[in-house]
Order: structure tokens, then C-alpha cells, then sequence
């Protein structure tokens, strides 16, 4: 006879980090195990993007940590999970596209460099990820968000491969390639190397080289860390 409860027998509805540098692939993967396990996908990287846009249409300075936060307290950000990716809200307006501009990108690289702009973004996003059954990516969920995820994967690449597939995604080819490829390295760098938060695996977490490795192989290799959590 089962004498489980219903409760016992609903699969629990897990926290999962994915953390690691541009063009890890952590987007494709998070969106495509999130559509899997019927969870939420937050991507946290287009939150610092959504005010790196207020401040760039504000004019205000990626050097001001005050008037940030500011700015960010008197910002309604949301990210709408829909079948067709996430979409990003910015004071109720689809900022989806925008910023993923170039002018966007460097921008939120620079604001996300300061401690209370971080602090800001951190309590958002461990209320949006309460519930659990929620996909969360970014550089420090595993070690800020939600140091107690009951998954957490690093996933990283070798950096020549992560500008070569950017470049793919983003169809940058010729002279541009150059220079968007710099700017990456540079992201990268500040990422790693500031002292709120820095880029790093989590004490616990799997790292996942996906240099040598196919989109369907890593999320393989994710499924099954996830099963063995479940
Ligand atoms: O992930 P994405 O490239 O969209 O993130 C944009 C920028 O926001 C990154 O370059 C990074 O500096 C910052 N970021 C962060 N912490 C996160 C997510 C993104 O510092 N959790």
C-alpha cells in the first residue's frame, strides 16, 4: 500500500543557480531547463540592464552610486517569463530589445560594479525567487542570491570560444567583431575582478567546462545533476 501523502509525492519545486562569464551559454541553458521542469527563468543580468537603461535615458552617471540606487527605488523592474523568453519591463514599458544594445551592455557592466546598487538588485531577486521551482542566472546567485540553492552550476568556456559564440548569436562579423570581442574581454575582467560580488564558482557548485561540449550535451549533464537532486 503507498501511504505517501499527496505532498510527499509532488516533486519539490527546486532552487537552481547558474552562474559564469559571458557566453557561457547560461541563457540558452537556464530558458531550455526552465521550459523543461515547467520552472520560472530569471535572468538576473537583464535587471542590471534595465537600469543601466534608466540611467543612460536619465543621464545620470554609471559613477554615482547614490543617485543609482536612487534611481533604482523609483524604478518598476520586471522580468515576465513567456513561452517565447523573457520578457524585460522597464516603468511598464518592453525594454526586451533595447537592452541587449551595445551602448546597454557596457553600461550595466559599469553600474553593477557598485555594493548598494548590488544590495538593491539581491533583495529583488531572492523575493522574485521565493517560491523556488525557479532558474536563476547571473554572476552571483550561487554565492549572494541564493547561497543555499539546491543546485548550483558554474559554467564557463574557454574565453576564444565564448567570443566566437557571441559573435554567432549576435551575427557581428568584419571589424565590429573586434571590438565587441574586446569589450566582452573587458566585461569579463570587471566582473572578475571588482570587489562587491566578484564573478566566482561557489564553494559548491559543479563546474561545467562547455568549451568542447554541444548545447544538448550540457543541458544532458545539468538534467541528470538535477535528477540526482530531485
Ligand atoms: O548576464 P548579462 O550579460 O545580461 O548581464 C549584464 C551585466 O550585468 C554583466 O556584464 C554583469 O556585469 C552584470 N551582472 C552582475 N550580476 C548578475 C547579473 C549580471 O553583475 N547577477
Amino acid at each position: 500500500m503507498n501511504d505517501r501523502t499527496q505532498a510527499d509525492s509532488t516533486p519539490r519545486k527546486l532552487t537552481i543557480a547558474i552562474d559564469g562569464p559571458a557566453g557561457a551559454g547560461k541563457s540558452t541553458i537556464a530558458s531550455r531547463l526552465a521550459r523543461k521542469l515547467g520552472y520560472v527563468n530569471l535572468e538576473s543580468g537583464a535587471m542590471y540592464r534595465a537600469l543601466a537603461l534608466k540611467a543612460i535615458d536619465r543621464d545620470a552617471s554609471f559613477d554615482d552610486e547614490d543617485a543609482l540606487v536612487k534611481l533604482a527605488e523609483n524604478s518598476r523592474i520586471q522580468l515576465e517569463p513567456t513561452f517565447g523568453g523573457n520578457r524585460t519591463l522597464l516603468d511598464g514599458k518592453d525594454v526586451s530589445s533595447r537592452i541587449r544594445e551595445r551602448d546597454v551592455t557596457e553600461a550595466a557592466s559599469r553600474i553593477s560594479i557598485h555594493p548598494k546598487v548590488r544590495e538593491w538588485m539581491v533583495a529583488r531577486q531572492r523575493e522574485m525567487g521565493a517560491g523556488g521551482g525557479v532558474v536563476m542566472e547571473g554572476r552571483d546567485i550561487g554565492t549572494q542570491v541564493f547561497p543555499h540553492a539546491d543546485l548550483k552550476i558554474f559554467l564557463d568556456a574557454d574565453p576564444v570560444v565564448r567570443e566566437q559564440r557571441r559573435m554567432e548569436q549576435q551575427k557581428i562579423k568584419g571589424d565590429v567583431a573586434a571590438s565587441v570581442a574586446a569589450e566582452l574581454r573587458e566585461r569579463d575582467r570587471r566582473d572578475r575582478t571588482r570587489t562587491a560580488s566578484p564573478l566566482v564558482a561557489a564553494s559548491d557548485a559543479v563546474v561545467i567546462n562547455s568549451t568542447a561540449l554541444s548545447e544538448d550535451e550540457v543541458l544532458a549533464k545539468v538534467e541528470e545533476l538535477v535528477r540526482e537532486k530531485s
